[in-house]
């Protein structure tokens, strides 16, 4: 189990881009910032080995203590570096998989300064290169989990079926949200049903699919799932190209910042005119999490239960 870390031990500090805080359920990074670490660190960690690997945090290995970790890591070659859901999954040799989160602010940077701060776990790499899990908030998890079965019956509990899966779609969208009475944006991220969505993504793709986020889930039309269905890829797909967005401490394995945050469409948009009928972008709370909306583009639903 992936051991949950108590409040009480968050580092107050904050990262040295003195950005806003945030709240603990903040969803960054979602899917298209961890797609955009594999994808920049896939070529440079596949068949590489894996020579040495210190774990600097306890808590981020948590409850498998640190030595015991070493040494289920150590000497093992990459075949595969994949990501599923929000987890990415470094392949090793012999079906032995390490499983990470990078939560709130974790990051893993490819051969970084020396005086990086905020590591807590340093992979040294059998061509002298080295990558840093760095975390100022100290949320992200490593875990060992050994045989396909065992990773697959891990996943199975905790993600639902991902966007990019060829059998994602409006007739997937149906089922999961048939007879349900929550909101359509909380539905959305809910990790179980589907993978990948936090915050930023539901507002956009709820945006693009003209749908008020507030909306009952098991009301909305066939219609409104066929259009949600594509809005869904086409939000994460605008935020992969970017390179993610950073909103708090996100960067990709060089250390670049994303640059999707320049493009949201409503997501921190308050006031500013939507972009398909200028109305001003409206913020409400919606199971708790700040969303964003336009009043004349995402009408709320009327009619009876479908
Ligand atoms: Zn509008």
């Amino acid at each position: 189990m992936i051991s949950e870390v108590p409040i009480s031990l968050l580092i107050p500090e904050r990262h040295e881009a003195g950005l806003a805080f945030t709240c603990l359920t903040c969803c960054v990074p979602e899917l298209p910032e961890v797609e955009t670490v594999r994808r920049k660190l896939a070529p440079r960690v596949e068949g590489r080995v894996i020579a040495q690997i210190s774990v600097l945090d306890p808590l981020w290995s948590a409850p498998q203590p640190t030595g015991h970790f070493e040494d289920l890591i150590a000497g093992r070659r990459v075949e595969r570096f994949s990501r599923r859901g929000k987890y990415l999954v470094l392949e090793l040799e012999n079906e032995r998989f390490l499983v990470m989160h990078l939560r709130m602010t974790g990051t893993l940077l490819y051969d970084p300064l020396p005086d990086t701060r905020y590591s807590r776990v340093e992979f040294n790499l059998d061509d002298g290169t080295r990558i840093l899990f760095c975390d100022p908030r100290r949320f992200g998890t490593g875990l060992v989990i050994d045989g396909k079965l065992a990773l697959a019956a891990y996943f199975s509990v905790r993600l639902g079926l991902e966007p990019f899966d060829d059998q994602f779609g409006p007739g997937y969208l149906a089922e999961q949200t048939e007879g349900r009475k929550v909101a359509i944006k909380s539905l959305l991220l809910d990790q179980k049903r589907i993978a990948g969505i936090g915050n930023i993504y539901a507002d956009e793709a709820l945006f693009r699919a003209g749908i008020h986020p507030e909306s009952e889930a098991g009301r909305l039309s066939p219609d409104a799932l066929s259009r949600l269905a594509p809005a869904i890829v086409d939000a994460l797909t605008a935020g992969i190209d970017a390179g993610g967005a950073t909103i708090d401490d996100f960067r990709d394995p060089d250390g670049a910042w994303g640059s999707y945050q320049s493009e949201f469409l409503v997501h921190r948009r308050e006031g500013l005119p939507c972009p398909d009928c200028e109305t001003p972008i409206s913020k409400m709370k919606v199971g708790g999490r700040g969303t964003y909306w336009c009043k004349s583009c995402q009408k709320p639903l009327r009619g009876r239960r479908r």
